[in-house]
């Protein structure tokens, strides 16, 4: 009985009226025993100056009538008292222990996987109107969505790390098959083939490692002002002989009365680097680059304009989820994973800017631009 009342709320909060149903009625008892003899007395003796006196054994039979009435009475009231405590209860757990029940077994089915639950809000729907036990309720679906879309990306996460390592590692199995049997010839080729291979998983696994870097937002900002020339003249020499090498022509245009930025160098050359090295790889040769900046309000705004083979309005959002890619073949022949970019916005906007995707459509170039805010 004991062990069923403390693991019960709803038994508790019988038991807590039936206590102060017992405290009250207690309280009526002892109250109407120390004060009905004397009130009875008083009023006796107000009578007794309208109707003369009673007589003795007369007036004890009417005193202890009355008391008996007054007893009655009060056990009357205590049993109703107890009726009513039950009936109080039972819709008083219906009220609390059930929405908390449900939120109970919720929690249990969550905790086995199913991210899916959610329990309903006790009150409807105004948000103005809702008590601690709705507002409870609310914040735990609102739990439950979040764990739900976090375990949906960790799942999507850990698909695309297996799509993305498969097709190296498949071909430099089937490669390697080919030499052991004879098959292929060791040749140059087949080792360069092998060794590109080995080299994309690298860079995916560096590309990986810096994503959760970025993501879990380990890494420190060494914020200092920034002169944008030295950031892209520093991206030119970086990128410069690519661009040679592939006939793309790399422009730079800057606003001549540029303010100097804070920001971080190193994360915000490696934005920038990432941006010119797209715009190389999806611009064919004879095409041609440009980098502009110039300063929009309380920001700089730096763009990468190419006139390659741009992206689709459909695409334009999503080029910043991780993975995303417009094409996936032409990607997997250029190498990219479709994290560069993730990185990238991760990196823009911990300094407290903006990074946006603009083309007119396929084959009609694209502009990534970036801001970063003058004032931090
Ligand atoms: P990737 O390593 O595949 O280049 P990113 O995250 O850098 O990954 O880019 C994501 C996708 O955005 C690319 O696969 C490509 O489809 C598209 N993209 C990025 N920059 C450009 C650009 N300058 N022109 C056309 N498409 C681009």
């Amino acid at each position: 009985m004991i062990s069923r009342l403390r693991r019960h709320l709803g038994w508790k909060l019988f038991v807590s009226y039936l206590v102060v149903i017992l405290v009250g009625t207690v309280v009526l008892a002892s109250a109407a025993e120390f004060l009905v003899p004397s009130a009875f007395e008083r009023h006796m003796a107000a009578m007794a100056v309208i109707m003369g006196n009673m007589a003795p054994e007369m007036e004890l039979d009417l005193f202890t009538n009355f008391r008996n009435a007054v007893n009655e009475a009060l056990a009357l009231a205590a049993l109703a008292a107890f009726l009513l405590a039950i009936v109080v209860s039972l819709f008083v757990s219906r009220r609390i222990v059930a929405p908390v029940r449900e939120m109970m077994v919720a929690s249990r089915r969550i905790a086995d996987g199913h991210y899916d639950e959610r329990v309903g809000v006790p009150g409807g729907s105004n948000q103005e109107e809702l008590d601690e036990l709705a507002q409870l309720a609310v914040s735990f679906n609102q739990m439950t969505s979040k764990l739900e879309q976090i375990e949906s990306t960790r799942r999507e996460l850990i698909g695309n790390v297996a799509h993305e390592l498969r097709t190296p590692l498949a071909t430099i199995k089937g490669s390697m098959e080919g030499l052991i049997d004879g098959v292929l010839p060791p040749e140059a080729p087949i080792f360069q083939q092998i060794y590109r291979e080995a080299d994309r998983l690298q860079r995916l696994v560096s590309d990986l490692q810096e994503l959760s870097r970025v993501e879990a937002g380990a890494f420190e900002l060494n914020l200092r002002p920034l002169r944008v020339r030295d950031l892209v003249e520093a991206t030119v020499t970086h990128l410069g002989r690519q661009f040679e090498e592939k006939g793309v022509v790399l422009e730079i245009d800057l606003a001549a009365d540029l303010p100097p930025v804070p920001a971080d160098e190193d994360r915000i050359g490696q934005v920038l680097l990432n941006l010119v090295g797209n715009a190389l790889q999806y611009t064919p040769a004879g095409g041609q680059v440009r980098v502009t900046a110039c300063r929009r309000g309380t920001e700089v705004c730096i763009s990468v304009s190419d006139n390659g083979v741009g992206i689709a309005a459909e695409h334009l959002p999503l080029i910043f989820t991780r993975f995303y890619r417009v094409d996936k073949s032409r990607a997997r022949v250029g190498g990219g994973s479709g994290i560069g970019l993730t990185i990238a916005r991760h990196l823009v906007e911990a300094q407290g800017g903006r990074i946006w995707a603009e083309s007119p459509g396929p084959g009609q170039g694209s502009t990534l631009t970036f801001s970063l805010p003058l004032e931090t």
